[in-house]
């Protein structure tokens, strides 16, 4: 929003890009879960493009940004956050828009120093390489600590009106927002992607562990922000809806996952990711029985929906909460 707004006030024509790799956390968590509703809920980036009064371009990149996850040539942060491939692909897919639509260069609110992986001095020079867009990347909060680009010697921008921010503290930029006036904004440090966030991360370990490989569909990565992930053997998981809108997200997935639901008590929709083997339905039901208001029942009721339609009643006695091991919650 400020790099764009820098930008913008030297009277350059700007256009936004958001790429969707599928761990973004904005418009979707914030949307699904209830108790989030304090919050506005809203894309962040069409909220900020309509701030700026800019065009803004979603590009869905799913399934090219397997391959900076899977395989990332830099490796992964403090948690499954491949930064520095993800910046340099992220850079490069704005290269090829940018000559695609008849556009110059490209700019990025990055600061030098501001991220341990990928907005260091020594890294930000292997993005601007590996992304291919070489001097046509402009940083304009920092860009004064930076050598000169193309738009600079150009004289498309003044280069004496860049900024020469650096560091992780964010007061500069919070000042920089007080003077434009933007009183709202998205999270100024982070926090938008759930490849940073460490129960995420071992949720996604977990599912390539239990499938045999690291492959994964959109369905399998917005499941793992949703709902309690337990895993009480190795074959199976099942994933509990915490509240109402979670439970309502569920319900989109029925018809793919054998699924219980709570017929005596209250209770959440549980799906169940996995081959059942024999005795693991039970054990299912006993576990998601602990997770309804049946809890302290001598016996709870509950449906299972099998993938043909087939419905088998089953009655359990609830789990105790000191039997569903620690390390079963994945
Ligand atoms: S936090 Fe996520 S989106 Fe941002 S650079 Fe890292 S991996 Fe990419």
């Amino acid at each position: 929003m400020l790099a764009a707004k820098v930008v913008m006030d030297q009277g350059v024509h700007v256009e936004g890009l958001n790429f969707f790799t599928g761990f973004c956390v904005e418009g979707h968590t914030h949307a699904i879960r209830k108790r989030e509703s304090s919050k506005p809920k809203r894309n962040n980036a069409l909220w900020v493009a309509e701030q700026l009064g800019i065009k803004l371009h979603i590009v869905d990149v799913i399934e090219p940004y397997k391959q900076v996850l899977l395989q990332p040539k830099h490796g992964y942060g403090s948690n499954m956050n491949p930064c520095l491939d993800c910046k340099s692909f992220m850079v490069g897919k704005a290269l090829e828009w940018t000559q695609a639509n008849g556009f110059d260069f490209i700019i990025t609110g990055e600061v030098i120093g501001q991220r341990p992986m990928s907005q260091r001095a020594d890294t930000m020079p292997v993005i601007q390489k590996e992304s291919g867009a070489g001097d046509r990347l402009l940083r304009p909060l920092c860009g004064k600590h930076l050598p000169a680009t193309l738009p600079e010697r150009e004289g498309w921008i003044d280069r004496e009106k860049l900024l020469d921010i650096t560091g992780r503290s964010r007061k500069a930029q919070m000042a920089l927002a007080a003077k434009y006036g933007f009183v709202d904004y998205a999270t100024p440090a982070g926090g938008c992607c759930f490849l940073t966030d460490e129960s995420y991360s071992r949720k996604l370990v977990d599912l390539w562990q239990a499938r045999g490989n690291r492959d994964y569909e959109l369905d399998d990565i917005m499941l793992l922000k949703v709902g309690r992930h337990i895993r009480p053997r190795p074959n199976f998981k099942l994933i509990v809806g915490r509240e109402e809108g979670e439970n309502n997200f569920l319900e989109g997935y029925r018809k793919q996952y054998v699924h219980l639901r709570h017929v005596s008590h209250l209770g959440p929709l549980v799906l169940i990711d996995g081959t059942l083997g024999e005795n693991d339905l039970l054990l299912a039901a006993q576990i998601a029985a602990r997770f309804g208001q049946g809890r302290d029942a001598a016996e709870v009721e509950l449906a299972a929906i099998h993938l043909n339609g087939e419905i088998q009643q089953l009655h359990v006695k609830p789990t105790l909460a000191e039997q569903i091991a620690q390390e079963w919650y994945v």
